[in-house]
């Protein structure tokens, strides 16, 4: 539990607090992360609030860098980036969360009674392999899964239930804490053997005996099934061409902005006080929570709880920051009609925020500039110089990834950061 009584830190405070108990176990990282054990002692838990930029990736790598030799935490720094490396992977390949999307609405509609029905089963915890009933209950009941567990479920979702991917992606997307179209759609991907042709990620029994805690496994229900024999690749689903799109870029802080502006704040960004959008001087600060991408994505109710928390921590913050009104509205009607009808409130000219990436809020920005342009009030996204200057880097696989941002880190602990990483304020952010 963190200070506030929550499992995941839900606030900005407590996730620096997880992130300074967990630095000096960072070391030791490499060789236990993998263990699944109760309490998850060799992780940081830190993903439901890196996922909302409570604590951000940059911060966590700085904070890293500054207090150890490099090569003695490669391994957190290198799982750091993976999230960047899919978000910005899907980023320049918006298709497949279009696609995702297609595909569940596509088996919700066909799929036989007797799919939905076990599909229903497993994701109850009903399936009878012990070990991931167990799992499947632990995501439901706290919003968590240890990676490990996650490929497990999956590939035992995928390859010995032989359910199709995407039911078991939405059932992860609605009960994850730290759920993100990137990490999610493209981890169920790789297990699958959508994302790497010709690799998919199988459960294997030998595996789960090494790595999962013996009294997890205590149940042998169904053990069989996961026998390193038996487990065989599902056929790999079919799905369009993904194509590639431009990246394009867009400045870490509003260009030009005379007038009275807003400044949006939303789940995928709740630090901007930390961000190019901190020297602003926005005439309302405003949170909004779209009920129809509740509704539509069937969030859980502890999602739900730490949306929530994470939106009112950020007000708190923005508030001492900005000095202006900062207000939450529910959006019965979206969030596009929501913007219109606070910056005619507030006689706005327009307004600021991070632009969302591809995802449910990302879906929302086509109609958010058009509702807003027949308003006559504009809009000025911006993006941290951190994505910036990561994201589109992800044209390939993992690996030429990481050979860039590996030279990039090293240099920078060459003392010359205009060579290295832009590790500036927000880094500053953290006393180590
Ligand atoms: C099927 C599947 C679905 C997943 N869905 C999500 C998701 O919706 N959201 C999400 O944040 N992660 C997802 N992951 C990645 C990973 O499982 C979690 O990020 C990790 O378990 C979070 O726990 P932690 O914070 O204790 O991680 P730590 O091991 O402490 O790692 C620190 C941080 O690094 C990042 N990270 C670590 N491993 C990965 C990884 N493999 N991919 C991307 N980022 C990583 C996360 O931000 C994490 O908080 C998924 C993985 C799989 C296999």
């Amino acid at each position: 539990m963190d200070g506030t009584g929550w499992a995941f830190p839900a606030t900005r405070a407590a996730s620096l607090e997880r992130w300074r108990e967990f630095l000096p176990r960072a070391r030791s990282y490499a060789a236990f992360r993998n263990r699944v054990e109760p309490g998850h002692p060799h992780v940081s838990r830190l993903s439901p609030a890196i996922r909302s930029r409570l604590i951000n990736t940059e911060e966590c790598i700085a904070g890293l860098l500054a207090s150890f030799p490099f090569a003695s935490v490669e391994k957190l720094v290198q799982e750091l980036l993976w999230r960047d490396y899919w978000k910005g992977w899907l980023e320049l390949r918006p298709d497949a969360w279009a696609n995702y999307l297609a595909e569940l609405e596509r088996v919700r509609r066909t799929a036989s009674a007797e799919v939905m029905g076990r599909a229903t089963e497993v994701m109850a915890g009903r399936g009878g392999v012990g070990v991931m009933d167990r799992f499947a209950r632990e995501l439901t009941e706290t919003g968590y899964l240890h990676n490990h567990a996650r490929m497990w479920w999956a590939g035992y979702w995928c390859h010995v239930e032989r359910l199709p991917w995407v039911l078991g992606a939405d059932f992860f997307y609605r009960h994850l804490l730290d759920a993100d179209p990137a990490s999610n759609t493209l981890g169920w991907r790789w297990v699958a053997g959508l994302q790497t042709r010709g690799k998919a990620y199988l459960p294997r029994r030998s595996n789960l005996e090494r790595y999962c805690a013996p009294e997890w496994l205590r149940d042998p229900a169904g053990m069989e099934k996961l026998g390193d024999d038996r487990v065989q690749a599902a056929p790999v689903p079919w799905e369009p061409e993904l194509s590639r799109v431009l990246w394009v870029s867009l400045p870490e802080s509003p260009r030009d902005v005379p007038g009275r502006w807003g400044l949006w704040i939303h789940g995928e960004d709740l630090s901007p006080e930390l961000s190019g959008l901190r020297s602003l001087r926005p005439a309302v600060a405003l949170t909004v929570l779209d009920e129809a991408i509740v509704t539509k994505h069937g969030l859980s109710r502890l999602r739900m709880q730490a949306i929530l928390r994470g939106l009112e921590d950020a007000r708190g913050r923005s508030s001492a920051q900005y000095g202006c009104p900062v207000e939450h509205r529910a959006a019965p009607d979206g969030i596009a009609s929501m913007l219109a009808r606070v910056g005619r409130e507030r006689r706005l000219d327009g307004w600021v925020a991070m632009r969302p990436a591809v995802g449910p809020l990302g879906d929302a920005i086509d109609e958010i500039e058009r509702v807003l342009g027949d308003a006559g009030l504009a809009v000025q996204w911006c993006r941290r110089s951190w994505d910036e200057r990561w994201w589109p880097l992800a044209r390939s696989g993992f690996f030429p990834f990481w050979e860039k941002a590996e030279r990039a880190l090293r240099r920078g602990m060459n003392d010359d950061p205009a060579q290295g990483l832009l590790l500036d304020a927000t880094a500053a952010a953290v006393p180590f």
